[in-house]
């Protein structure tokens, strides 16, 4: 029976909640519906925050946010948002090709070009939308572009992918031999697109860029890195894993967001002028919707100048990630291997992850979502943490107590040998 007869409502109508109400219920068969904390951070002292649960408001600690340095609560940038706001007024008023541009936008993109050592950026009203718009606009002006995708790519690439309407290959991830022979097949008279990310962000693990500009070089591609996960975190003024690896210029295109180290809203992408122009005016995701908000702007730039000039924020980061690292591995919680700030603890199951989740919330005050299917592959449940500059050692020790309790109670596996931390 097709699927619309089995919703048939009154009087042989159509009963379209039925539709609806059947798409949740398969999420609730599968155990992976989902549900949202509601939370207020509370600006100068994450990583705490308001939890409003049933019973009323209470104070939990954020240990999954993405707000990486806690560049959201700095002061310079609060300030610099509020003080726009003041004088430029809140939104930008319209789209950049119906009502222009707002200066403090200008400005954001001469930061953002200088950041990763490229002629021009362009910014878009996120990192998804960056991705998507510029990727596809990308591969639409480069005739019979074949692209060449890293299987763990992000769903707005995915996205950008499949709407240029090109051909596309999927190379194992990270898998430097199966690229070379997609490369080698495609011929060096092809164009090709390289599209990767630095820094995956459900694994924590980080791509050979050399190695990937190399046979990029060898056979003639260009190549496209989304560097959303270490922008801001990573290399001596934040540039990301290719400034810390020395290989910034050596990618054509660099996307980023504003949004997690940033600690505001926004995306982008950095590279050569033509290149950018090009983008700028073709990429429907750019042209028909409204900008960036001024505010918004000032407030990324300012986080973006004190990244490029401070390193404590990045060195506070990292020592908090070892540490945590270290105490939940000496505590044989199953932590899965990674080389970033990105500290993924295996569940393995749906229903345990976001059980685990929920007992971590209500009962020890501690938020850390479950990272379940489709954004990781079933099976593969995970706890992501994600530490911060302003997670002290009582809340780390007071995370893997919680944690040792939460998988002695739901009965999850422990690592049979405690490991060293990478
Ligand atoms: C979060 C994310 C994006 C999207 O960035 P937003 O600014 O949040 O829209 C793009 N790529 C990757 C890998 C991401 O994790």
């Amino acid at each position: 029976m097709p699927e619309h007869l089995s919703h048939v409502g009154a009087a042989g109508t159509v009963c379209y909640e039925g539709y609806f109400a059947g798409a949740i219920a398969r999420l609730h068969a599968e155990q992976r519906y989902r549900v949202f904390a509601d939370l207020e951070r509370i600006a100068g002292r994450f990583p705490y925050a308001v939890l409003h649960a049933h019973e009323g408001p209470k104070e939990v600690i954020i240990w999954c946010s993405n707000d990486y340095l806690a560049m959201g609560q700095n002061p310079k940038v609060i300030d610099a948002m509020v003080a726009t706001a003041k004088r430029l007024g809140t939104g930008a008023g319209g789209t950049r090709n119906i009502s222009g541009t707002n200066h403090p936008l200008i400005e954001l993109e001469t930061e953002l070009a200088d950041l990763h050592g490229k002629e021009a950026a362009l910014v878009f009203t996120s990192g998804y939308i960056s991705n998507q718009t510029g990727i596809s606009t990308l591969a639409r002006l480069i005739p019979d572009c074949l692209i060449l995708s890293d299987a763990r790519n992000h769903n707005s690439m995915i996205e950008g992918i499949r709407q240029s309407g090109t051909e596309k290959v999927i190379f194992r991830h990270n898998d430097l031999v199966h690229l070379e022979e997609l490369l080698r097949i495609a011929g060096r008279a092809r164009p090709k697109l390289i599209v990767f990310e630095s820094l995956y962000s459900m694994d924590g693990d980080i791509a050979p860029i050399h190695r990937i500009c190399d046979l990029a070089d060898a056979y003639g591609a260009m190549t496209y890195l989304d560097e959303v996960h270490a922008v801001g975190l990573y290399g001596p003024r934040g540039g990301g894993i290719a400034e810390r690896d020395g290989a910034m210029h050596r990618i054509d295109v660099i996307e980023g967001t504003l949004a997690k180290a940033f600690g505001c809203l926004g995306g982008y992408i950095a590279g050569g002028a033509m290149l950018v122009d090009a983008v700028r005016s073709y990429a429907p995701g750019f042209i028909f919707t409204t900008a960036l908000p001024p505010p918004i702007c000032a407030a990324a730039t300012v986080a973006i100048r004190h990244l490029k000039a401070s390193q404590s924020e990045r060195q506070r980061h990292q020592a908090c990630v070892r540490r945590v690292k270290t105490e939940l591995i000496s505590a044989r919680l199953p932590v899965m291997a990674s080389d970033s700030h990105i500290v993924p603890v295996r569940v393995g199951d749906p229903a345990k992850c976001k059980a685990a989740s929920d007992m971590l919330l209500a009962e020890y005050g501690i938020y850390i979502q479950p990272i379940n299917y489709p954004t990781v592959a079933k099976g593969t449940e995970r706890l992501r943490i994600t530490p911060s500059p302003c997670h002290d050692d009582i809340m780390i020790s007071q995370l893997v107590t919680a944690l040792a309790d939460v998988w002695d109670r739901l009965g999850l596996p422990y690592d049979k040998a405690a490991r060293a931390a990478e």
